[in-house]
């Protein structure tokens, strides 16, 4: 696809993802998560452009986490930033030790790694007067995490496009919701966008993410359709053809029943009536 072509389709998928989660309100301050990867570089050039487009004014600072891995270098990083002529901040906290002296070797680091970078940026967010949090994960991310929750941790659950935190005082936003990672994997080396790799920490990438992923894969090449119906499964739940109590009130169908070739057991008033009336 050409770099016109996929500019207008990623800012389409950016903004109707914004526009339908309502991510992005007048006078808000977001801080957005750059970590140095194809994802969130993409995240930041939508952000830009649509602000320029924009009838809301908002503002957002471009925020990129150092964290000690061996070989890091945020030179090129900096320059382009500067070059986009965008507000940033990069900062050094070497989460790096933490998590190696925590993790043995042969055991993946992402989960403490994010845990930890997750406090920092929130804590960043807090101190610094933003009400958004805006981080780059794409439609891919968000179906590999649903199928991941039902595979391995029996819930139906992923990452949301707008999520309030527990302390209830930031709202994170995942503008890249309906993008597919194909497309960003081609913009960022039509971009040319100065990538720093997520696995400068020697770690692996989950193996259980991985065969979803490659599942994922395998059945979009019998039908292509499937990953979108997945992601659109995400906001299509039809509770009554699910088994959650909390959402349906399986107990008490009877009570809706108007068909009159079958009526109900026993209406609980009318159960206790009977009960007086034979004793
Ligand atoms: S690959 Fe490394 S830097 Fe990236 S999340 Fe995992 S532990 Fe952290």
């Amino acid at each position: 696809m050409s770099l016109i072509a996929l500019q207008k389709k990623i800012l389409h998928y950016t903004g109707k993802a914004i526009n339908h989660f309502n991510m992005i309100a007048q006078n808000d301050n977001i801080l957005v998560c750059l970590s140095g990867g194809k994802d969130s570089w993409a995240m930041v050039w939508a952000l830009k452009e649509l602000k320029a487009r924009s009838k809301v004014r908002f503002n957002f600072t471009v925020f990129t986490l150092d964290q000690g891995q061996p070989g890091w270098d945020d030179q090129a990083l900096k320059q382009r930033l500067e070059a986009m002529n965008l507000n940033y901040e990069v900062l050094h906290r070497d989460t790096y030790s933490i998590v190696t002296d925590k993790i043995p070797e042969n055991k993946t680091y992402c989960s403490l790694c994010s845990r930890l970078r997750r406090g920092i940026v929130y804590r960043y967010a807090r101190e610094n007067g933003f009400n958004k949090v805006a981080l780059g994960h794409h439609r891919d991310d968000l179906i590999t995490t649903l199928l991941m929750s039902i595979f391995y941790n029996g819930a139906i659950k992923s990452m949301p496009p707008k999520l309030l935190n527990e302390d209830k005082d930031l709202i994170v936003i995942r503008p890249l919701a309906y993008v597919q990672e194909k497309d960003l994997i081609d913009f960022a080396m039509q971009m040319n966008f100065p990538i720093i790799p997520c696995n400068l920490c020697g770690s692996q990438e989950n193996l259980q993410r991985q065969s979803v992923k490659a599942l994922i894969h395998k059945m979009a090449q019998t039908n292509q359709k499937i990953p979108s119906n997945i992601l659109h499964a995400l906001s299509s739940l039809t509770p009554s053809h699910l088994m959650d109590k909390n959402y349906w009130d399986f107990k008490n169908l009877e009570r809706e029943q108007v068909n009159g070739n079958i009526t109900p057991f026993c209406d609980e008033q009318e159960f206790i009536q009977q009960e007086e009336d034979i004793w």
